[in-house]
């Protein structure tokens, strides 16, 4: 919010301390006053009438200074017009941000003198049309390149005339601007009121300029007319403030709100069979409704029950199991700590645009995204079966080139694009710290594409992998030179080059059923003093950056999604103790958590 006192005061020192005053007290951000002498301003063989007005509305650089001063004072900030360049060089040290008004928006030798020097800036752009607009912040941004970040220049709609009726906001003129100049877009008012404002904030301004006087009443001068009072601005602020928080982030999402309240259950319909049913009935149309809660069979799966069987004896507007149909009971199982209590957050009845198509038909396509209220894990509930869409996704007869592509192309990521250079960093760190150094024994399981192992190799380390698939495992004997690979599971495993002093869990656990079991079998083959590395999605964090269908680590094929707490949970669960929980956003965009583990003492005497 920038109080605009500009030439409000008259050229009356006293009245301007008064307004300044009164703009400070209403909570906005910016007070602002025009600097400017009538000699170099206006001709005055030209247009002597207006050189006279600016003439009489002169304040002295002393008087405008002590203005500066007091907005500083008062943790308000001081900014200007500043029409005359020559006290640019006094008044620029009280300026933190510039503002060229819509009337310098073509005087290039003014823009260039301000972009040159670099602090942020704010353009009105009245009398202009959209080329000249695109023109001055061309220039701009050649004369200083910082200009390119919306950071350092605002562009403000605003129409040069006093008052302006509002069909003359021309609000939806924003829209352009902030798609033309990719800059913050904002609005400078000049109605009467404030409602054009409150409409502008609505439609993204994150800018807003508006005239500031003590009064309306008894006043000559023009712009006290579409001017605020302290009031005024201290009433718009608030609106502001709740208008903001309306507008929310954008992700359509179940919001906590009606998660929390369970909501997405209770308000929405389920299929039930008017009738009492025997295991084994056939369901009939003419039997079936559509009602609240949605326990059972999802509404939207009607056209599927119709015909199938029910799976046990179930009474009138009985919760359904039918044989063949996707159930998503009222009460799923958490898959870590067994707890009934679970939330759906989502349901999900297409494929995202972000995961795998794993090629699983439309009509069967349906998923609720749930998390445990004791644990707080994230997991998917539904009836597909992930081998089934693996086997789909890995089956294309190109899959070994396709992977040797990926593996190079992965592996040649530069460091602060991998994933896998930092987590390879980080670990070798770590195997450091506990006095490794090289030559640490390293087991990996889940290998898929190899560059982590790749990577620790050229830390010096001895590495060994699991994979159940036959080309991951060859590509790391073959291209990767590792010590040894298991084509298999932790299940089938024999321990080979072992023990291990790090067993690594890359984004592995989130894809089995039992990640709990997967954990204590790693235990078996860690030697005396060595350490688990577990990482995971991180939902909490996801949550943060989109929703369950905008982000990958919700998708599908993972299991279970975790957050510090349910990392922690997993690892009690497995006899570990915890060393280290710390969740990131990679290099890569994803979010994750990870855990370093060890064995608690009775877990590792066994
Ligand atoms: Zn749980």
């Amino acid at each position: 919010m920038i109080a605009e006192i500009g030439g409000n005061h008259e050229g009356d020192f006293e009245y301007a301390l008064k307004l300044t005053d009164l703009a400070i007290d209403s909570g906005a951000d910016f007070v602002k006053f025009q600097l400017y002498r009538g000699d170099t301003l206006v001709s005055p063989a030209e247009s002597p009438d207006r050189n006279a007005h600016f003439k009489k509305f002169e304040l002295t650089r002393d008087q405008h200074l002590e203005i500066a001063g007091r907005c500083a004072a008062a943790g308000v900030g001081y900014m200007a017009s500043v029409w005359d360049l020559e006290m640019l060089e006094w008044i620029d040290p009280h300026m933190p941000i510039y503002k060229i008004g819509s009337g310098d928006l073509t005087a290039y030798p003014v823009l260039h003198e301000f972009a040159r020097r670099g602090k942020p800036m704010i353009v009105s752009t009245g009398l202009a049309n959209l080329e000249e607009v695109l023109d001055a912040v061309a220039f701009i941004q050649e004369v200083n390149p910082v200009y390119r970040s919306p950071d350092k220049l605002a562009v403000l709609q605003c129409t040069s005339m006093y008052p302006i009726e509002d069909k003359d906001a021309n609000l939806r003129v924003m829209d352009v601007l902030r798609e033309k100049t990719g800059a913050t877009i904002g609005y400078s008012d000049h109605t009467i009121g404030s409602l054009a404002l409150l409409a502008a904030t609505a439609r993204g301004a994150q800018v807003l300029e508006f005239h500031f006087t003590d009064s309306r009443e008894g006043k000559t001068f023009r712009d006290h007319k579409v001017s605020l009072t302290r009031d005024e601005v201290r009433e718009l602020g608030a609106q502001l403030e709740r208008i903001t928080a309306m507008l929310g982030d954008g992700v359509k999402r179940p919001l906590p709100c009606e998660v929390e309240t369970n909501h997405v259950t209770t308000f929405r319909r389920a299929v039930y069979c008017k009738r009492p049913l025997k295991a084994g009935e056939v369901l009939k149309e003419e039997d079936l409704v559509v009602l609240r809660p949605n326990h059972g069979v999802d509404a939207r799966l009607m056209n599927q029950v119709v015909g199938a069987s029910v799976t046990s004896d179930t009474p009138a507007f009985g919760a359904l199991n039918v044989d063949g149909v996707v159930s998503l009971s009222g009460n799923a199982v958490c898959p870590l700590c067994g707890r009934e209590d679970t939330k759906v957050l989502s349901v999900v009845t297409r494929r995202p645009s972000v995961e795998v198509d794993y090629q699983i038909p439309a009509s069967e396509y349906l998923r609720q995204v749930r998390q445990c209220a004791g644990c707080g894990v994230y997991f998917n509930q539904h009836n597909l079966i992930p081998d089934d869409f693996y086997g789909a996704a890995y089956n294309a007869s190109s899959y070994a080139g396709k992977f040797a592509e990926r593996y190079a192309r992965v592996r040649a990521l530069p460091f602060e694009d991998s994933d896998n250079k930092h987590r390879a960093a980080r670990l070798n760190q770590e195997l450091i710290l506990c006095g490794k150094g090289r030559g640490g024994r390293v087991l990996d399981v889940g290998m898929g594409l190899c560059v982590f192992l790749a990577e620790m190799l050229e830390h010096g380390h001895q590495c060994f992998g699991i994979d159940p698939d036959a080309v991951s495992v060859a590509n790391a004997m073959e291209k990767v030179g590792v010590a040894g690979a298991h084509c298999g599971t932790l299940d089938t495993f024999n321990g080979e080059g072992g023990p291990f002093d790090l067993i690594t869990f890359n984004k592995v656990l989130e894809h089995v059923a039992d990640p709990v079991d997967a954990l204590r079998r790693a235990v078996d083959f860690l030697s005396p003093d060595g350490f688990i590395y577990v990482e995971l999605p991180d939902g909490d964090l996801a949550l943060k950056h989109g929703s369950t269908t905008s982000r990958a680590e919700f998708n599908v094929e993972h299991l279970s999604i975790y957050n510090q707490k349910s990392i922690l949970a997993l690892g009690s669960k497995a006899g570990l103790k915890n060393l280290r929980v710390h969740s990131m956003v990679e290099p890569s965009g994803k979010c994750s958590v990870y855990g370093l583990f060890v064995p608690t003492e009775s877990e590792r005497s066994v």
